[in-house]
């Protein structure tokens, strides 16, 4: 899904964000394992003041494993729960669950030294568009779809399916807005997929692309296509293109199209399991 963000969807996805915040103990914050600053909303930290935080690095099949375990630690050290998760797959839900439980236990303790008992700890997720947040939800919630708000004469107000005896989740996940001041963050959302509206032409995309590949993964461009990496990136995207053939009438370089198959090919993981971001890089 591709997401077009107004000053108007903003406002209403703030209102809501605060009017549901209130009813929730967790919150349980999906981001993108590939690009964890810039798939993250830049006021979470704000809204969800006072709330317990997941972090959830979803995508990790697509990630590299060692920048997603430094991603782990960078936000554990900042206090964070944190889970790898596929959400795709169900990969990493029991973990999730259990980081739940967890954050539950110290509810627990603290509800029962104020007299509240058996209060089952309120969950929900957000995230930016596109980031997994429905395939989470499914996932996640799997056969545990039974709905607590709907009862007859309850047509209104919120569902929450219940996770198990201690959890309890909101059915429809807060939609957050991505950071939209910061260049490196559109270009890298760009480049996942995430959002539609390229700041840059999709040869620009490529050749930053190429960039950052020679410095982060080098190798992996003279893997894929024999390349040389030595070369400007223009140069490397035009030998791309008569590699792979992407040619225009007179046999001259199509360097778009290459561009297009180059980034096709990440994000199909054809290049293998790159992160875009490393912590503390930020
Ligand atoms: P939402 O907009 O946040 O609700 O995102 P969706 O749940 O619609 O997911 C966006 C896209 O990412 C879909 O094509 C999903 O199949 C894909 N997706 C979601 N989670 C994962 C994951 O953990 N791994 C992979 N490989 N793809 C995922």
């Amino acid at each position: 899904m591709h997401f077009q963000w107004y000053p108007g969807h903003m406002t209403k996805a703030r209102r809501m964000m605060q009017e549901n915040i209130k009813l929730i103990d967790i919150v349980v914050e999906l981001v993108d394992a590939r690009v964890p600053f810039s798939s993250k909303n830049p006021d979470i930290d704000e809204l969800a003041k006072n709330k317990y935080r997941l972090i959830v690095l979803n995508k990790a099949d697509m990630a590299d494993a060692k920048t997603t375990a430094a991603w782990q630690n960078y936000f554990e050290a900042k206090g964070f729960f944190v889970a790898k998760v596929n959400s795709q797959k169900g990969a990493g839900m029991k973990e999730v669950k259990s980081l739940i439980e967890k954050a539950c236990q110290e509810k627990k303790a603290r509800d029962k030294k104020r007299g509240i008992l058996n209060r089952p700890l309120r969950a929900m997720v957000v995230g930016i568009p596109n980031v997994g947040k429905s395939t989470f939800t499914n996932s996640f919630a799997g056969k545990a779809c039974a709905k607590t708000g709907n009862k007859p004469g309850v047509t209104k107000g919120k569902q929450w399916i219940k996770i198990n005896k201690n959890v309890e989740l909101l059915d429809t996940p807060g939609i957050l807005w991505p950071k939209f001041e910061n260049q490196a963050v559109g270009l890298r959302l760009a480049l996942i997929g995430s959002i539609k509206e390229e700041i840059l032409n999709t040869t620009e995309m490529a050749m930053e692309f190429i960039g950052f590949l020679k410095k982060s993964y080098p190798g992996v461009l003279v893997e894929r296509y024999s390349v040389d990496e030595s070369k400007e990136n223009l140069e490397i995207l035009e030998e791309i293109a008569r590699i792979r053939g992407c040619l225009m009438k007179g046999n001259q370089t199509d360097i778009d199209k290459a561009g297009r198959l180059l980034l096709e090919d990440f994000r199909s993981l054809r290049l293998g399991k790159l992160s875009l971001e490393v912590p503390d890089a930020q």
